[in-house]
Order: C-alpha cells, then sequence, then structure tokens
C-alpha cells in the first residue's frame, strides 16, 4: 500500500475543506471495498478524510417518504422498522448483499460507491483495464467474461456494478443528496450511474470531491408490494449473476395499476427500462404479460463468450420475481 495522509473530519464542512485542499483525495466510511482496492494498488489516493465520525446515520421521515444518512451502516438501514415496513425492497436488497459482518461495516454512501468486481480490475498484473488504466484496453472482452454484461456495455468496458442495493434504489426512484464545493445537489438514481461508453474509469456523475450526505426514498404506496430476487454461485457473500427487483400496484379487479422493475448484476449500471413497465399496466398479473415485459426489458442484450446464459437466466429471473411478487397480498 502507497504512503497517504489521514485526515478525520468531525462535520460535513470540514470534510469537504479537507479534499478541496488535496485533489487526489477519498472519502473513508466503512472501508470494505476502497481499502481493498488500496491494498491492491488499484486505487491511490493521496490523502483519506474519513467520514465515519459525521453525524448522517439517521433514517427519518421527510415530506411522506424516508430520508437515508449517508453515514447509515446497511444492517442497521436493513433492520429498521420504517424501512422492513414501508420499503421492504430496500431491506430484503440490503440483506441480499456481502456478508452479515461486511454490512455491519459498510455504509450506505459507501455502497453506493462499490466498484466492479471485474477480476481483471482488482490485478494490476494484467496491463489491459480501461477501468483502472484508461486507454489501455479490456482483458476481459476476450478473457473469462462469465460474470460481465449483457446490457448497455461498450467496446472499452463489459463491467457490471456489484451493488443489489443501487438495483432497489433504482426501482424506488430514489434521489441521492451530495455536497460539494458549491453547495448541496440532488441527483436521481436513474442519473446517477453512467454507462461505460469512452470512459469507464468513471462510474458515477460525481464531481470530484462531492459527498454523498443521503437519500431520499420517495412516497410509493405500493411499495409494500415487492420482491427482491438475486441469482448467485452460493447462497451468500456472492454477487448477483443476476438480480431483479419488482414492485406490482393491483387495482381492485386484480389488473396492475403501476410497475417498477431493475436488473442488476447484467449492466455497468442498475438496468431499468420504463417501457417495460408501461407494457404491464392494465394487464393482468400473468406469465403472458410478465414474458412481453421480459423482452423489452431484455431488448437489445449482447452476451459475450462466457455469459450467454445470462439472458435466459435473465428472462426467467423477471418471470419468477414478478409472479412472486403478484402473489403478495398487501
Ligand atoms: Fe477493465 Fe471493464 Fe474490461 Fe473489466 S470489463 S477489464 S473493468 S475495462
Amino acid at each position: 500500500m502507497r504512503p497517504f495522509t489521514y485526515v478525520r473530519a468531525t462535520d460535513t464542512h470540514s470534510a469537504l475543506a479537507a479534499a478541496a485542499r488535496e485533489p487526489n483525495t477519498r472519502f473513508l466510511a466503512g472501508g470494505t471495498n476502497l481499502l481493498d482496492l488500496m491494498k491492491t494498488d488499484v486505487e491511490r489516493p493521496a490523502q483519506l478524510v474519513d467520514v465515519t465520525r459525521l453525524p448522517l446515520t439517521a433514517v427519518e421521515e421527510r415530506a411522506g417518504g424516508l430520508r437515508i444518512g449517508a453515514m447509515a451502516r446497511n444492517s442497521d438501514v436493513a433492520n429498521h422498522a420504517l424501512v422492513r415496513q414501508r420499503y421492504p425492497l430496500l431491506s430484503q436488497a440490503l440483506v441480499a448483499g456481502a456478508s452479515a459482518q461486511l454490512r455491519n461495516m459498510a455504509t450506505m454512501g459507501g455502497n453506493l460507491l462499490q466498484r466492479t468486481r471485474c477480476p481483471y480490475f482488482y490485478d494490476p498484473t494484467f496491463p489491459e483495464c480501461n477501468k483502472r488504466q484508461p486507454g489501455s484496453g479490456c482483458a476481459a472482452r476476450q478473457g473469462v467474461n462469465r460474470e460481465h454484461a449483457i446490457l448497455g456495455a461498450s467496446e472499452q468496458c463489459i463491467a457490471t456494478h456489484p451493488s443489489d442495493m443501487a438495483v432497489a434504489l433504482a426501482a424506488l426512484d430514489a434521489v441521492i443528496l451530495a455536497a460539494g464545493a458549491r453547495g448541496e445537489r440532488t441527483i436521481a438514481v436513474a442519473d446517477f450511474y453512467r454507462l461505460p461508453g469512452d470512459t469507464p474509469h468513471l462510474d458515477t456523475n460525481l464531481v470530484n470531491g462531492e459527498l454523498i450526505t443521503a437519500i431520499d426514498l420517495p412516497p410509493l404506496p405500493f411499495a409494500s408490494r415487492a420482491h427482491y430476487l438475486k441469482i448467485r454461485d452460493r447462497s451468500s457473500y456472492a454477487f448477483a449473476l443476476v438480480s431483479v427487483a419488482a414492485m406490482l400496484d393491483l387495482d381492485a379487479g386484480g389488473r396492475i395499476r403501476a410497475a417498477r422493475l431493475a436488473l442488476g448484476g447484467v449492466a455497468h449500471k442498475p438496468w431499468r427500462v420504463p417501457d417495460a413497465e408501461q407494457i404491464l399496466i392494465g394487464k393482468r398479473p400473468d406469465e403472458r404479460a410478465f414474458r412481453a415485459a421480459a423482452d423489452r426489458l431484455l431488448q437489445g442484450a449482447r452476451p459475450y463468450r462466457d455469459n450467454a446464459f445470462k439472458v435466459e437466466l435473465a428472462r426467467r429471473s423477471i418471470l419468477r420475481a414478478l409472479t412472486t411478487t403478484a402473489a403478495i397480498t398487501a
């Protein structure tokens, strides 16, 4: 690990001021991903600003929804009574992520910013990785790519985003609050993550030196009829091959009044296609309607050498998640 300076911030202002003094700064929260990346020499910050003491851990009711502090621990949010009652999708996705030990350390802000688990990205002995070293190439395109993207990839990068929580937040239309030198701003989760394009080294649209302070969950009357399905190689402590965040609102006659669908494990960002949800409106919650939504959500899927199975796995997972969701008595 390379030498770096360490600053412990006590409030948002001092954290931002410290970051403004050193452009090559990373904010240190739970450290469950950043420290691994520093040990493998992928991340090389000149300064770490420790934000774990910032008073940003509350889960509060706000404008009919919830505001969750960026320093709240994943396990605390997953087990919070208001989250479990009103946004079970988020609770389920958090519990599906990582291990109990990691969830006790990881923060909400850090979870949003975790980086891809593409093995070539983590191993600097492979010189080709555009995300680690822009312009160097992409070892995964011709290499082992079983866990890589089938949607939204580019010639420069075919990595997936690893967060389960972010998939749930995308389906919930969550909004991220970020503080920076120019004040505070809000960013919808849909606009927060980037597709790789020609700049795969950029995962998000956060500006250098900006700090995530909170996540807002807007009110959603049907958020309790929800299911998060994660398909992985083992039942714990594994990243998603495919995951599905599903929510349905059914009218008194049993037809679909509203729907939310997002996929994880298939793209550089949580994958959501509003048309796929629109297809379900007014339909009975049956296999035919669910298949049509799945086809639209997976439209344009392009597998690579080792991950063609993901297309059918995603289709079946969408069907299963929607069928399970429709059977929930809200
Ligand atoms: Fe690097 Fe992305 Fe290619 Fe993986 S998929 S080797 S992260 S450029």
